[in-house]
């Protein structure tokens, strides 16, 4: 365990990963990375770090911040709970420590958006302390270097906790997460490891017995779960009617197209299919739903709009109306913002 763990701290510090939030031990930046980090590629979250830390730069700007403005930086990188989680994170930490990020991995795990992993990634990688952050790819190299015969997330997730911890224990716990981190992005690829750069190699029993393609085993995928939404353009003296998106719902508090998921007691849209200009269909697949949008574009000209708004039948936390011109400053969800362009052009033909 000396020498894997030897091993591969002299590795890390001689191939180390240059990214922003390693430059810096300040918890707060460690926290953000961290969050944003969550099932979001290092590429994608460099530009959105750095917007973030200028527009927030500490836990009390966070805790002060707009949500529309948050909800408008955060545009792009997906699962939108993640930003109103820091921010209410941000509101704790304001009410209960101080305006700090807490140094202890119980007060950690009690904030909002902070789970076991995202807890022990701060306490080690901030505060140094022995914990070690166990996420899907230390389950993989975890689960190679031992050749575990169960799924890690299940029945063998004692063997790689216990395993993890030995090697925290032995020091610099911060950056044994962060190497087996970096190690499990570059070398121990999910898919056919790069076992013969693998600084490693000599400690790893699946290697050893040739077993790396096959480890970890993994349980069956389930079929992801189709549903039926419908979506509405409506269109009223060049204004584009939003929503936004209900609590407890998916994009809870996002601007977007009116939408809602079909069910057998959908209330009936009221609105005129003569104005009916445009229709298209949208995939979204959002948690394990894959989700097929019928999205219906009207023109309804000069009508009242709140006579437009009674005959919705979508649920909204809050209706607007935007000029088409000044939609730029709203960041509409991807699928939206293409079924808006086919309507559009289909409509300037
Ligand atoms: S030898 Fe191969 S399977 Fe084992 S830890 Fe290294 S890259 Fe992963």
């Amino acid at each position: 365990m000396k020498a894997l763990h030897r091993q591969l701290l002299a590795w890390y510090d001689r191939e180390k990963r240059d990214l922003p939030w390693r430059r810096s031990r300040d918890p707060y930046q460690i926290w953000i990375s961290e969050i944003m980090l969550q099932q979001t590629r290092v590429e994608t979250v460099l530009p959105y770090f750095a917007r973030f830390l200028s527009n927030f730069p500490t836990v009390k700007d966070l805790a002060a911040a707009d949500t529309d403005k948050l909800l408008n930086l955060w545009a792009g990188l997906g699962y939108y709970s993640r930003a109103r989680n820091l921010k209410a994170a941000a509101e704790d930490m304001v009410a209960r420590f101080d305006g700090e990020v807490p140094r202890n991995h119980e007060s950690l795990r009690s904030l909002k958006g902070i789970g076991p992993y995202t807890a022990a990634a701060i306490a080690s990688i901030a505060f140094d302390q022995a914990h070690p952050a166990i996420d899907g790819n230390l389950e993989r190299v975890f689960a190679r270097l031992l050749a575990l015969r169960t799924n890690p997330k299940t029945e063998g997730r004692a063997a790689v906790t216990t395993f993890g911890q030995r090697l925290v224990d032995l020091g610099r716990a911060g950056d044994v997460n962060q190497a087996v981190m970096d190690l499990s992005a570059k070398v121990c690829v999910p898919r056919e490891p790069r076992c013969l750069a693998c600084p490693i190699q000599s400690h790893c029993l699946a290697f050893r017995e040739g077993s790396q393609n096959e480890i970890p085993v993994k349980k069956e995928k389930k079929a992801p779960i189709e549903l039926k939404a419908a979506g509405l353009i409506v269109l009223a003296e060049g204004e584009l009617l939003l929503a936004r998106r209900p609590q407890g719902e998916w994009l809870a508090g996002m601007w977007d197209l009116p939408w809602w998921v079909e069910t057998a007691e959908s209330k009936t849209l009221l609105l005129d299919s003569a104005q009916e200009f445009a229709r298209s269909e949208q995939k979204r697949t959002i948690t394990k739903h894959k989700i097929t949008f019928q999205v219906r574009a009207f023109a309804l000209g000069r009508k009242p709009k709140a006579q437009i708004l009674e005959q919705l039948p979508a649920p909204a936390a809050e209706f607007r109306w935007v000029k088409l011109s000044d939609l730029h400053g709203v960041n509409l969800p991807r699928p939206s913002e293409r079924a808006l362009e086919q309507a559009l052009s289909k409509q300037a033909n």
